[in-house]
């Protein structure tokens, strides 16, 4: 239904609270955007009776809310201190497969282990010929699975030197939660593609994808693991407040490449990532735009008697839009931000309307326009990006029909050109409408439906996001920019190589 890439996961882990499972299932529902798909939580606790330690583990399709519905999977299953929980969406196919729904739970040599993975292992087909060619049998389709079958492989006989080793063979991006029966452990590789963050909560520490996941928890924010990094929290780090770290030797030529697209459109506004918070990258986004496309170049008549509103495509597109009026408003340009659609919240990824399955219907389900905002005026529809430009049309015509004096759109970020490979579900490159009519700008307006189309620049981009106190030069623009930092090879299907 929706015409924006997904992404793939979202995790979360806390160690030695005695509301272990709650705070991960919270932490869980305020990262239900980076996966809907399925959700579960791994916990551990010794067993005083059996003399050993358990690691219950809970998880099923569905959104957090429905998975873990009733008090007794908190209270009687999910028992112990210390918890990981994985939110996840994936492609169709092995979507249907139970057995990739994380996070995974083992028992081996050195004891339990649960791993909860976001990102797309770019080596994941070489590791997997390997295991193929010793005979290891595979539980899932998902390259989740290579990480537990190299912690289990290897020779070193302490487990952290396990984990470390598997580390060093695994490459493309990866932020993984691993829980074991004393220790929880959370990477970011050396890229750091993904965002993850160190919190605390009541004293003792947390982690999650996004920190919007310690807000709902009532849990401080740290830092941000870094590029990387392997930060282990266990007894002696809770009780000296300090977590022990470790780094991940990179390879040769590494270099640091965050997804810029996590401040274009994936994380939530109100989280913190990659050092700043995203609602302030995307208002520098909107204010870009205005610098480079002022609305006095956009609509055809400023002086007509209504002032041009701009509207967003909620709620991705909502600070981009505020921070484009305001711009424009600070550079004298008259215009308003008005709420021009309503987003409909209640509509799951699986709704089906009754009788009608058209796309323009399901656009219909999700977004209505406001008539009285719209009619008469000169439109200006912000949007954050625009994949295959199915909803755009939809959109635009639903906004055609309330009459306005013109409609014109403009996007904030650039024209997406090419799909992700370290964790992002996108369309192949034939599929986005920016190559499907050779990036050529005024077909695209033609082919959505509007007066005219404005993207802003791969330079406008990266200068907006240089506020975060990183070089732009750390940032991933592969999906703008068709330069990949990190080789892909993954050489399987991708419903055999489920991503997460
Ligand atoms: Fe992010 Fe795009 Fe790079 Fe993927 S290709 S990591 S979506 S910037």
């Amino acid at each position: 239904m929706s015409d924006k890439p997904r992404e793939y996961c979202g995790i979360f882990g806390i160690f030695d609270h005695p509301e272990a499972a709650l705070a991960t299932y919270y932490g869980l529902h305020s990262l239900q955007h980076r996966g809907q798909e399925s959700a579960g939580i791994v916990t551990s606790y010794y067993d005083e009776e059996k003399g050993r330690n358990i690691m219950p583990s809970y998880k099923d399709f569905g959104l957090v809310l429905n998975v873990f519905n009733k008090p007794k999977i908190m209270n009687k299953i999910l028992k112990g201190r210390s918890a990981i929980g994985h939110n996840r969406y994936s492609t169709s196919g092995s979507s249907k497969n139970p057995a990739n729904i994380q996070p995974f739970r083992v028992h081996y040599r050195s004891g339990n282990i649960a791993i909860g993975h976001n990102g797309n292992l770019s080596n994941a087909k070489q590791i997997r010929d390997r295991f193929r060619k010793e005979g290891v049998i595979f539980q899932s389709t998902s390259d989740t699975e290579l990480i537990l079958h190299l912690i289990s492989h290897s020779i070193k006989q302490d487990q952290m030197g396990q984990i470390m080793d598997a580390l060093h063979q695994i490459e493309g991006a990866y932020c993984l939660v691993l829980l074991t029966d004393d220790k929880l452990i959370a990477v970011r590789d050396p890229n750091g593609f993904r965002p993850l963050a160190l919190g605390k909560k009541d004293g003792k520490f947390c982690v999650a994808s996004e920190t919007c996941a310690f807000d709902i928890n009532d849990a401080e924010y740290i830092r941000d693991i870094e590029p990387g990094e392997v930060v282990v929290i266990d007894k002696e780090a809770t009780e000296k407040g300090e977590v022990k770290s470790y780094f991940i030797e990179p390879k040769a030529g590494t270099q640091t490449s965050q997804c810029i697209f996590e401040y274009v459109y994936f994380s939530r506004p109100d989280s913190m990532i990659f050092g700043e918070m995203v609602d302030k990258i995307r208002r520098n986004l909107g204010k870009a735009l205005a610098k480079e496309h002022p609305i006095d170049e956009v609509v055809s008549n400023m002086d007509a008697d209504k002032k041009p509103v701009v509207i967003s495509v909620p709620d991705s597109s909502n600070t981009a839009a505020i921070g484009y009026a305001n711009e424009n408003l600070k550079m004298g340009k008259e215009c308003k931000y008005d709420i021009g659609l309503i987003r409909n919240h209640y509509v799951g990824r699986t709704f089906i309307s009754p009788g009608q399955k058209s796309r323009e219907q399901k656009v219909r389900t999700k977004f209505n326009p406001v008539r009285g905002v719209i009619e008469g005026r000169s439109v200006i529809i912000v949007d954050d990006s625009i994949v295959r430009g199915t909803t755009s049309r939809y959109l635009v015509d639903m906004i055609r029909a309330c009459n306005p004096a013109e409609i014109h759109f403009l996007v904030s970020s650039p024209p997406i050109i090419s799909p992700c490979y370290y964790g992002m579900d996108f369309p192949t490159p034939e599929e986005l409408i920016a190559n499907k009519f050779d990036r050529n700008v005024e077909k695209i307006a033609e082919e959505i439906g509007v007066d005219s189309l404005r993207y802003l620049s791969a330079d406008g981009l990266v200068n907006a996001v240089k506020e975060a106190n990183v070089s732009e030069n750390d940032y991933c623009t592969a999906c703008f920019t068709g330069n990949y930092p990190v080789p892909v090879n993954f050489g399987v299907e991708k419903e055999e190589n489920e991503l997460v």
